[in-house]
């Protein structure tokens, strides 16, 4: 398994780790869990949690639990659960034997609900809905309590039993805790532990008609699997009086809720609803797409599990809410393609160029290298000849000053290859646009170096047109065009990136010929691109783009 927070420097919460292990709270125990709802796939803000979470687990020698948190049947779905394990897995962590499903300890939790009611501290409330609201008071009021408040123990049992039985429609009846209609939290103002919804469940099937509430469940669940440190988002801050009564009025062992601060990324929405929005209303072709900020999407743009996690690592946790510029979040994919991804050759925007004095049918090999930030990775050959393809960019006929590349009369360099001047353009006689180039090749140059040691500032890449490989390139944006679309009234949809995605079609050198589903690659000056997982076919090869070289977040951080 890989040790994502080996090195990762303290914070606040292993500092109450610490502090625990220390005063011997939990007998020295570390045991965490990620206890994720299948209702949707895991996105980068999880990540953030399975990283620390498991993180945590390997640096202290504890254990992390992966436990699906489904108490809700009508939106989870088994799908969702086989994608949460790849999911965990791809980014290289490994729960052992301790998969666990909260709807494993329905019974149990029934069980704890009845010992409740018979302590008097839960009871059977008939108020509908509004009712419920309505008595439940504000901020500034005080709530009221229910008239059915003062139900007997013996009618509570009764009742409760028949919830379970299946005996009163749903919203007829829920289960209450009764703990203080005036409490200044109203969190504690008397929650709902149980509601009936005869719905069948992805894993108990029919099994029940009543199921819990996220508040009274996952602390039992993590009782019940006797989590030491049970960390969750800063949203449930308010909810720990809650869980620590449960616990405490249920007499049972009693983990440590602590809360952090959830992650935000800039121009990304973070929330499985309002990407199932997205997936649902087609504005991305699935949970996959590579714009998303799902774990799925981001596999399929071509990050690295080693790159979520070092980004992970270096965001940190702390206790107050921010925004991520995510920047950061490609800055680490570069890293990582730099030192890892072989570079090769590939033209996007394709301009035709003949060498007029390169000979017609010889074709020649010219010594590129894989990856100059790592020699192992070795040298191959790259086939040149007198017709080529280079970026359009890469043309100006009148170039702006520090133009440095093609232009008429200017000599530029063939990366691995010649020199070259350009001697004349062919146009298109009824646009003027220009379809070809006209150079001439200096045979004493022959791997990019003039001997008589002139200069030549530029030097672009280019690709063999005989010997090219069409591919299909996807290049990806953001996918909103505002920093915070999660903030827009109208809704993320309204401020969708229509650039988000461009297709064009490539050549590419011959060697990627080879490359298979899921490998990486920078095209030189371009960017970082990977072979498509989903779409791949050997007659059509797919790429996407991960992201460009440019990087910003470099700038920023030089700027700090
Ligand atoms: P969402 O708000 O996206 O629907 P959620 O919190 O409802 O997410 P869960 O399946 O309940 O999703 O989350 C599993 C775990 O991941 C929880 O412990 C939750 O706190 C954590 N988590 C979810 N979103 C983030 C985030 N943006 N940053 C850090 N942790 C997160
Ligand atoms: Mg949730």
């Amino acid at each position: 398994m890989t040790v994502a927070g080996q090195a990762a420097p303290s914070d606040f919460i292993r500092d109450i780790i610490d502090e625990d292990i220390r005063t011997g709270k939990y007998g020295g125990r570390v045991h965490t869990r990620f206890p994720p709802e299948p209702n949707g796939y895991l996105h980068i803000g999880h990540a953030k949690s399975i990283c620390l979470n498991f993180g945590i687990a390997a640096q202290y020698g504890g254990l992390c639990n992966l436990r699906f948190d489904d108490t809700n049947p009508t939106k989870e779905e088994r799908e969702y659960v086989e994608s949460i394990l790849d999911a965990v897995r791809w980014l290289g962590f490994d729960w052992g034997d301790r998969l666990y499903y909260a709807s494993d300890y329905f019974q149990q939790m029934y069980e704890y609900a009845v010992q409740l009611i018979k302590a008097g501290l839960a009871y059977v409330d008939d108020l509908n809905a509004d009712e419920m609201r309505e008595y439940r008071g504000t901020l500034t009021q005080p709530g009221r309590e229910s008239p059915f408040r003062g139900r007997s123990v013996e009618e509570n049992l009764d009742l409760f039993a028949r919830m379970a039985a299946g005996e009163f429609p749903d919203g007829a009846r829920v289960l209450r805790a009764r703990i203080d209609m005036a409490s200044p939290n109203l969190n504690l103002r008397d929650p709902v532990l149980y509601r009936i919804l005869h719905a069948e469940h992805h894993r108990s099937g029919n099994r029940w008609c009543i199921y819990p509430m996220y508040d009274w469940a996952h602390g039992l669940e993590d009782s019940i699997e006797r989590i030491t440190h049970s960390i969750c988002t800063l949203e449930f801050e308010d909810h720990r009086p809650l869980y620590d009564w449960f616990l405490e009025k249920l007499g049972v062992y009693r983990p440590q809720q602590i809360e952090f601060a959830r992650l935000n990324l800039t121009y990304t929405v973070m929330s499985k609803r309002k990407l199932l929005q997205l997936v649902e209303g087609r504005h991305v072709s699935g949970w996959d797409d590579p714009r998303l900020p799902t774990i799925a999407g981001l596999r399929r743009r071509g990050y690295t599990p080693a790159s979520i996690r070092e980004f992970c690592d270096r965001i940190g946790v702390a206790k107050t809410e921010s925004t991520i510029d995510v920047s950061l979040l490609e800055h680490c994919i570069r890293e990582d393609l730099n030192r890892t991804a072989p570079r090769v050759m590939a033209v996007l925007n394709p301009l035709r160029v003949v060498i007029d004095n390169y000979p017609e049918d010889r074709i020649e090999e010219v010594e590129a290298v894989n990856n100059p930030e790592d020699p192992a990775a070795g040298k191959r050959k790259v086939p040149f000849s007198r017709v080529l393809y280079i970026e359009r960019d890469d043309f100006r006929e009148a170039p702006p000053a520090k133009f440095f590349r093609l232009a008429p009369g200017r000599e530029v360099r063939l990366r691995y290859a010649y020199l070259i001047t350009c001697v004349g353009v062919t146009r298109d006689p009824a646009t003027g646009e220009i379809t070809e180039l006209h150079c001439t090749y200096d045979p004493a140059t022959r791997g990019g170096d003039a001997p008589d040691g002139r200069k030549v500032k530029g030097t672009i890449h280019w690709v063999s047109a005989p010997n090219a490989m069409r591919a299909e390139v996807r290049l990806y944006d953001r996918l909103f065009t505002v920093e915070n679309p999660g903030d827009v009234e109208e809704g993320c949809e309204s401020v969708l990136n229509p650039k988000a995605l461009e297709v064009v079609m490539a050549y590419l050198e011959p060697s990627l010929a080879s490359a298979v589903p899921g490998s990486r690659y920078q095209f030189e000056r371009l960017g970082y691109f990977c072979v498509d997982t989903r779409d791949y076919s050997a007659v059509k090869p797919v790429f996407n783009r991960t992201v460009a070289l440019r990087d910003s977040w470099a700038k920023i951080e030089k700027q700090l």
